[in-house]
């Protein structure tokens, strides 16, 4: 048996799903309504959500921030896993995407767990700093523009608390950060990223190969 991670085939992907997926139905509506759009393959897998839930139960996490927020699923799931008085600060560009999500968070019952703030995310995270909520996030997920991944790692760790997590998505990036070949700029964004944070002492790290690739840090004190 290799210590290697699987690659997963369709066969025991489906089997992972089928053994291990509790999605709620109102998820699964969300992800087939979002799997009709042409931007549909930026949603993230169920098993991704069902695990960042989990993380964010273990941590005992009440405050989130989402850079990234597409059709809502993610922030959905990550509202559906905070206690009652928790907070989600969700951030996006797109007023059409976020429209659906917000559809979805009203019939769950959690739209007032997140705030919902449309906007450039670099601007959108100045003015969290600005006022005066540093330090004050359990849990970031970064999951927008690959090259502002830098600047949401540097202000998301102003903003993280000690001991904090932050999950950067899509670092292994269909492969393509491994491919000698790609040298467009997203690539070469989520390649200087996983290369700084490999050596970044500011943070705890795991990279793992679930989805598209995801890293956890731990924000050190
Ligand atoms: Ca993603």
């Amino acid at each position: 048996m290799s210590t290697r991670s699987l690659n997963l085939d369709d066969r025991l992907y489906a089997y992972l799903q089928d053994v291990s997926l509790r999605e709620p139905p109102l998820l699964a509506r969300l992800r087939a309504e979002t799997a009709g759009l042409p931007m549909a393959v930026m949603q993230i897998s169920p098993e991704q959500g069902q695990f960042m839930a989990f993380l964010l139960k273990l941590s005992g996490a009440r405050r989130c921030l989402e850079i990234g927020t597409f059709t809502g699923y993610s922030a959905l799931v990550c509202a559906l896993a905070l206690p009652a008085d928790g907070q989600l600060v969700a951030l996006d560009v797109s007023e059409e995407w976020t429209a659906i999500a917000r559809r979805y968070w009203a019939e769950a019952g959690v739209s007032g767990r997140i705030d919902l703030r449309l906007g450039a995310a670099s601007t959108s995270l100045r003015t969290l700093l600005a006022e005066g909520q540093r330090g004050s996030f359990d849990f970031i997920f970064v999951d927008a523009d690959k090259t502002g991944y830098d600047d949401y790692l540097e202000q998301g760790h102003e903003l993280l608390r000690t001991g904090g997590l932050m999950i950067f998505d899509n670092v292994l990036w269909s492969g393509l950060v491994a491919d000698p070949d790609a040298m467009d700029a997203d690539t070469r964004a989520l390649r200087a990223l996983n290369l700084k944070l490999r050596d970044d002492p500011r943070f705890d790290l795991s990279m793992i190969p679930l989805g598209d690739g995801l890293t956890l840090v731990r924000k050190r004190g």
